[in-house]
């Protein structure tokens, strides 16, 4: 397949059109941000991380019944998926209390959840990616009732597999964001699944493998990252 020029650039992302219509290549960057953009630095060897993590569990997801964008992993980089219209929410699924949930209801991190919990943002960095409910997402046409509900239904399918997948490599899934696309009138899992999006804590330790360590400056960034890396076995 042939590459063509770049069609965009995000915070940890290129993305290049392909000689396909329907296809695009996605390479994945070391560079990392957070709090919308405020916090910059780069984590050596994330890109190879995000790019291969989020490849195998999009297939194991596929296996599940989970419709996906991926198509082919080129290198340790560089993916080929299905060129989507990405759904502008983003989608938070939570197992225990963390991060601004807690803030927000003032229950401490690692609270277990009675039950697993969905919220979706407006993915709008000039508005700092709002929190936003079903009927503010239809008033603004953000997305289909029809998709609404896909979106939920497949998000919890997602929880189920990768909760179960992450117990046998003795990490617990604190919570993740998701991101869904159109592709031929289907709703589709797009974006990443990685150490980026997901809270993953050690299941003996509680020790935190993901980019809360980048975000609070707690240190072994890359370390963690491959740690989570080398249990996928991948
Ligand atoms: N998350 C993400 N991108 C965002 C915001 C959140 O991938 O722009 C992920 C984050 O890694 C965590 C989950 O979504 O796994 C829930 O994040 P939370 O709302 O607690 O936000 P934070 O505390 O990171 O601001």
């Amino acid at each position: 397949m042939e590459i063509k020029s770049m069609i965009y650039e995000g915070k940890a992302k290129k993305v290049f059109a392909t000689d396909q219509d329907d296809i695009v290549l996605v390479s994945y960057k070391d560079d990392a941000t957070a709090f919308n953009g405020e916090k910059k630095g780069t984590i050596l060897g994330k890109g190879v991380v995000n790019n291969r993590m989020s490849n195998f569990l999009m297939q194991k997801l596929e296996e599940q019944g989970v419709p996906t964008h991926y198509v082919e992993e080129c290198n340790e980089r560089d993916t080929l998926v299905k060129k989507v219209e990405i759904v502008p929410l983003e989608v938070i699924i939570r197992n225990k209390a963390c991060g601004s949930f807690s803030k927000r209801y003032g229950v401490a991190e690692g609270t277990e959840l009675s039950i697993p919990t969905i919220e979706f943002s407006y993915k709008n960095d000039d508005l700092g990616d709002p929190l936003i409910n079903d009927s503010h997402a239809l008033a603004l046409n953000l997305a289909t009732q029809e998709e609404i509900d896909e979106i939920k239904r497949l998000a919890y399918k997602v929880n189920d597999v990768l909760i179960a997948y992450f117990k046998t490599i003795e990490i617990e899934l604190v919570d993740f964001k998701l991101e869904f696309g159109r592709y031929q009138n289907q709703i589709v899992l797009a974006d990443e699944i990685s150490p980026d999006t997901c809270r993953l804590w050690d299941i003996h330790t509680h020790a935190r493998l993901d980019k809360d360590r980048f975000r609070r400056d707690m240190g072994d960034v890359e370390e963690a990252y491959l740690e989570v890396f080398k249990r996928l076995g991948i």
